[in-house]
């Protein structure tokens, strides 16, 4: 049967014989093309300051324009490129195209931008060397980048991705723990990196107007993460009841629905040029009541 095939036969993805590997090959097969034919996109979700309602920075976060199925979210598709080893160079196509998005913002409008970073990118030698040339290249200044690591990609090789997490404070680019109290939790990674940013993750968020423990938590984490000189980001903010509370509780950043949904370029930018107060209720005939 592998004879008749021919010479480039690929039978051991013969659907037949194993339906998921042979779906995995094909789709790391489109996420090449994608990368080589720029079907990849970067939206951006603004980060709004507790105190002044103002955005302050974004986050950047990857979508496929697929041809046929259209706007595909990175949930599809970031797991099989992280198995493949693609995530590398996908992860330094968004570095670049964030930089040279940036660089194309008028200078007076430019805010910070965070970009989520593979566990593969940091542990990958030589990584910090394309990292840096990327940089180069385009002329941004790097303490304008944030780079976002999860507990997930600490606990792949705590050693190496310490080190490259230097490397990369050394740049001048921010760092942040993302989606924290979901991973493998240890306050000891909070000694040994130096994270600028905390994003406390949207299960705690979504529930602490409801749930005492997640706001205790939620509470806790704050408190911890300013005794350490850290800023914390809440993700997934949803209700004007979550705002309230995350301003008493002193949080420093807000990120989601209720502020806006992650967008495209130019909506991001019309975002930054008229300087919006979120959450903009200009709009609405009632506003929240305080
Ligand atoms: P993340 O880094 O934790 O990003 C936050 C996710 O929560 C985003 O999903 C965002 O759209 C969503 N979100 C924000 N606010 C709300 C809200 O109020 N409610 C709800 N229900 N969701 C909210 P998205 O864009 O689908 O990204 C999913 C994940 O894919 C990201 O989670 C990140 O882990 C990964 N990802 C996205 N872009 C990249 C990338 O460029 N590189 C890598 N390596 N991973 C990426
Ligand atoms: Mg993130
Ligand atoms: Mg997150
Ligand atoms: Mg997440």
């Amino acid at each position: 049967r592998a004879k008749e095939l021919g010479r480039d036969n690929y039978q051991i993805y013969l659907p037949s014989q194993n339906i998921e590997t042979y779906k995995s090959f094909l789709l790391e097969k489109d996420l090449r093309h994608a990368l080589a034919n720029d079907q990849f996109r970067i939206h951006y979700q603004p980060r709004v300051d507790v105190k002044t309602n103002k955005v302050v920075s974004a986050e950047a976060l990857i979508r496929w324009e697929h041809p046929e199925w259209g706007l595909v979210s990175p949930g599809e598709f970031i797991p099989l490129a992280e198995e493949s080893g693609l995530i590398i160079d996908i992860g330094n196509w968004v570095i670049l195209n964030v930089c040279k998005q940036m660089k194309k913002w008028e200078r007076n409008r430019v805010i910070p931008i965070s970009i989520n970073i593979s566990s593969k990118s940091f542990l990958k030698s030589n990584w910090i060397s394309d990292l840096t040339l990327i940089v180069k290249e385009t002329g941004l200044d790097p303490k304008l980048l944030e780079f976002e690591i999860t507990e997930n990609a600490i606990m792949q090789n705590e050693e190496v991705v310490q080190k490259t997490a230097k490397l990369v404070k050394d740049l001048g680019i921010k760092l942040s723990l993302d989606d924290f109290g979901t991973g493998f939790s240890s306050i000891t990674h909070l000694k040994h990196f130096n994270f600028d940013f905390i994003k406390i993750d949207r299960s705690f968020i979504q529930n602490i107007t409801a749930n005492k423990q997640d706001d205790i938590l939620t509470k806790s984490i704050i408190q911890m993460a300013h005794g350490l000189q850290m800023k914390v980001v809440a993700e997934g903010v949803e209700t004007t009841e979550q705002l309230r509370r995350l301003r008493e509780l002193d949080c420093d950043e807000l990120q989601g629905y209720l502020f806006s949904k992650p967008v495209g370029e130019s909506e991001f930018q019309r975002i930054l040029n008229e300087g919006i107060a979120y959450p903009d209720t200009s709009k609405s005939s009632a506003p929240p009541v305080e």
